[in-house]
Formats: C-alpha cells, sequence, structure tokens
C-alpha cells in the first residue's frame, strides 16, 4: 500500500472543499471496497478524509413525504429500518442479497453507490483496463467476460456496476443529493447520476472533484408489491448476474429496473409500458440495443426468466 495522509473533517463543507484543495484525495467512510483496492494498489490516494464524524448518520422523513437517508447510514441500518421495510422494502430486500453480514454493518449509503467494478481485471495491476488506467486497454474483452455487461458498454470498458441498493434507488427514483466546495448543493436524480463507459470509463459518475454525497432522498412511498430477485454463481455473498428489481402494482403496471448487466443500473422506463404483456415483452424493449459477448449472451434469457418469476411472484 502506498503511503498517504489522512485528515478528520468536521462538516460536510469542510470535507468538500479539502478534498477539492489537495491533490489524490478520497473520502473514506466504511473502507469496505476503498480499502482492497489501496491494498492492491488499483486506488492510490495521496490523502484520506475520513468523512465517519460527519453527522449524516441519520434516517429522518423528507418534507415532500419520501425518506432522506444519511450518506454514512450503515446497510445494515437502512436495510433494518421500519420505514423502510414498510414503504421502500425494494431498498431493505436488495440490501440483505449484497455482501455479507459484516460488511454491511460497515458499509455506507453513499459508499454503496460509489463503489467501483468488481470485474477482476480491474483489480489485476498485471492486466490492461482502461478504467484503472485509461488508455492501457481492456483485458476483458476477448478475455473472460461471462460477467460483463451485455448492454451499455463501450469499445474501452464492458464492466459492470456492482451495487444491488442501487438497483432498487433507481426504480424507486431517489435523488443523490450533494455539497460542493464552494458550500452550494444540488439534488442529482438517480437517472443522470451513474455515467456510461463511453472513452472514459474511469469516470463513473457525474460528481464534480470534491463533491460530497450529504444525503440519499426516496420519493413518497409508491406502494405496489416490491421485489429484488438476484442470480448469481452461489447462493450468498456474490455479486449479480442479473438481479431485477420491481414494483408492480395491482393493474399490472410497474417500474423495472436491471442489475449486472450494465455500467449502471439499467432502466429504460418506456419498456415498462410492456409489462402488462409480459417478461419478454419488457426484456426485448429493455435489451434492444445489447451487445453481449459469446460468452455473456446468456445473461439476456436470464434476465427474461428472472423478471417472469418476479412478475408469477408478485401476482401471488
Ligand atoms: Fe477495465 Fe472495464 Fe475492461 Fe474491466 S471491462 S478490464 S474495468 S476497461
Amino acid at each position: 500500500m502506498k503511503a498517504f495522509t489522512y485528515e478528520r473533517a468536521r462538516s460536510p463543507a469542510e470535507a468538500s472543499a479539502a478534498a477539492a484543495r489537495m491533490p489524490g484525495a478520497k473520502f473514506i467512510a466504511g473502507g469496505t471496497n476503498l480499502l482492497d483496492l489501496m491494498k492492491l494498489e488499483v486506488e492510490t490516494p495521496r490523502h484520506l478524509i475520513d468523512v465517519n464524524g460527519l453527522a449524516l448518520d441519520k434516517i429522518e422523513a423528507a418534507p415532500e413525504g419520501g425518506l432522506r437517508i444519511g450518506a454514512l447510514v450503515r446497510n445494515t441500518d437502512l436495510a433494518a429500518d421500519e420505514r423502510v421495510r414498510r414503504d421502500y422494502g425494494l431498498v431493505s430486500r436488495a440490501l440483505v442479497a449484497g455482501a455479507s453480514g459484516q460488511l454491511r454493518n460497515k458499509a455506507t449509503t453513499a459508499g454503496n453507490l460509489l463503489q467501483r467494478t468488481r470485474c477482476p481485471y480491474f483489480y489485476d495491476t498485471n492486466q490492461p483496463c482502461n478504467k484503472r488506467l485509461p488508455g492501457s486497454g481492456c483485458g476483458a474483452m476477448g478475455g473472460f467476460s461471462r460477467q460483463h455487461a451485455v448492454v451499455g458498454a463501450s469499445d474501452a470498458c464492458i464492466a459492470t456496476h456492482p451495487s444491488d441498493m442501487a438497483v432498487a434507488m433507481r426504480a424507486l427514483d431517489a435523488v443523490v443529493d450533494t455539497v460542493r466546495p464552494d458550500g452550494s448543493t444540488r439534488n442529482i436524480p438517480i437517472a443522470d447520476f451513474y455515467r456510461l463507459p463511453g472513452n472514459t470509463p474511469h469516470l463513473e459518475n457525474v460528481l464534480d472533484k470534491g463533491e460530497l454525497i450529504t444525503t440519499v432522498t426516496l420519493p413518497k412511498p409508491v406502494g405496489g408489491t416490491q421485489i429484488y430477485r438476484k442470480v448469481r454463481d452461489r447462493a450468498s455473498y456474490a455479486f449479480a448476474l442479473v438481479s431485477i428489481g420491481a414494483v408492480i402494482q395491482r393493474d399490472g403496471t410497474g417500474r423495472v429496473a436491471v442489475g449486472g448487466v450494465a455500467h449502471k443500473p439499467w432502466r429504460v422506463e418506456e419498456a415498462e409500458a410492456e409489462l402488462p404483456r409480459g417478461a419478454k415483452a419488457v426484456t426485448d424493449r429493455l435489451f434492444a440495443d445489447a451487445t453481449p459477448s459469446p460468452q455473456n449472451e446468456f445473461k439476456l434469457l436470464l434476465a427474461q426468466r428472472t423478471l417472469s418469476a418476479v412478475l408469477l411472484e408478485a401476482k401471488g
């Protein structure tokens, strides 16, 4: 691990300003992903700004009728919160489908959104990887791509986003609230938060340098039957091959976001109009522009069958 300097931030604005001022600075909270990446020297921050002391660990009612989740709320606490379980069951179910109990006890809401891909070539510094080292190439293309993206990928990167919680947040139209180094704040709909890889796969979201997530706001409850179904290579502690986060209403309408298939949680709102016609009609629209490799084209049928199972479950 490379040497780094360390400070504890005393306020979100101070943390943000420090991150913009210090070259090579990174925020650290739970550290469940960042510390692994630092040990492997995939990430080599020169300065760490510890945000754990900021009072961002509360879950509160939002004035507009939703729920405001502090960036530092631990995944375990968010999954177990009575209001989340009652009104946003999709978030709770997605969280408990991810990682392990120990990791969920440490991992934070903001950190979950910002975790890096689990592409094995990204973690292996002997391999080319445009995300880790822009311009170096992509080891996954022409390599093992079974776990990789089938839609929204580029010639530079075919990685997937690993978060389960982000899939649920996308289906529920969460909003990411931030503070910037100049003290201004903004509210970014999660639909606009993540980038596709394009020619710059090292840029994964729209946050500016030093911009700090302070809360994530869930809009008013949308009701419906909320289901998170995750298909993976083993029963626990594994990332999704395909996951479906769905909200299905009594009349058959609903929302569907898919994990494990793209550089971000994959949702195409127009595809949801097809829900009354069944899973195939929806996934045909969701994956109309898919460009799978021979190793991962199975994900298209797997997504269709997983959504089929979700729709059956929603019908009871
Ligand atoms: Fe790197 Fe993306 Fe290629 Fe994986 S898929 S090796 S993260 S560029």
